[in-house]
């Protein structure tokens, strides 16, 4: 029998999360039933996530966005209410792996995006190891990798910058890490793509000469669950089923 300890110890092991400064706690958020037989792999604990779940018989689900984050009041009401009862009352845990997952250097969100993408990861470095830089295969124009963006991950991402320069070296972290611009630009860059974009990098890509894309945070960040799913399923042989949730964000 795998019990919950079993895959909640092996997950931190694995992902090394008391490396980490989090602002969400990683691990279990929700306590469900002793035995995994089988898991539902999410983005985002979202309402529909957490449905889908109790549909498919899971005993866990495991996301990258879990339900409780620092800056959010701790009341459990409204929507919380509903993601929280349902779980409950269903007894399905809730594990949640944040900065771990992103940071990872085989399952993580950034080393799974350069997989994807055929980009060789050269270094990881910033906060807590974030940020990937490296270089593409083959140098392309800044328009044919949007495109080759739009191909892969199914939503065409937003570029600042000429179509027609020429990248070769990219700077990347995925998610809502556009506060990490500034760090790409000292470092020296063709490019910074992340998954999310504010006023201010426009301006900042233009009067750099540093291009920015902002390829969806949700895009860039379904495939480090994904592969956790994939690893546990492999390592403990239980089901793993993966939620892709349609959020265009
Ligand atoms: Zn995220």
């Amino acid at each position: 029998m795998i019990t919950r300890q079993t895959i909640l110890d092996w997950c931190s092991q694995t992902l090394q999360t008391a490396l980490f400064q989090d602002y969400a706690p990683n691990g279990l958020q929700v306590e469900g039933r002793n035995e995994i037989r089988k898991v539902v792999t999410a983005v985002t604990a979202s309402l529909a996530a957490v449905n889908y779940a109790v549909e498919q018989g899971a005993d866990m689900l495991l996301v990258h966005h879990g339900l409780f984050w620092k800056s959010e009041p701790v009341t459990i009401t409204g929507w919380k209410k509903a993601r929280i009862a349902t779980l409950l009352k269903n007894e399905i845990n809730m594990a949640g792996y944040h900065l771990p997952l992103d940071a990872h250097p085989i399952l993580g969100n950034n080393a799974q995006l350069a997989k994807l993408m055929n980009w060789e990861t050269e270094k990881q470095f910033g906060e807590q190891n974030l940020l990937n830089s490296g270089r593409l295969k083959q140098p392309q124009t800044l328009d044919e990798l949007c495109r080759q963006l739009q191909q892969n991950l199914g939503r065409a991402p937003i570029a600042v910058g000429q179509g027609n320069r020429m990248v070769e070296r990219i700077i990347w972290c995925t998610g809502g890490a556009q506060g990490f611009f500034q760090t790409a630009i000292d470092e020296g860059t063709d490019v910074y793509l992340t998954g999310e974009i504010s006023e201010a990098q426009f301006h900042l890509a233009n009067e750099t000469d540093t291009a920015f894309i902002s390829a969806g945070h949700h895009a860039t960040e379904r495939y480090g669950i994904r592969a956790l799913g994939d690893a546990l399923a492999a390592q403990f042989n239980i089901a793993n089923v993966f939620f892709d949730e349609q959020n265009p964000a």
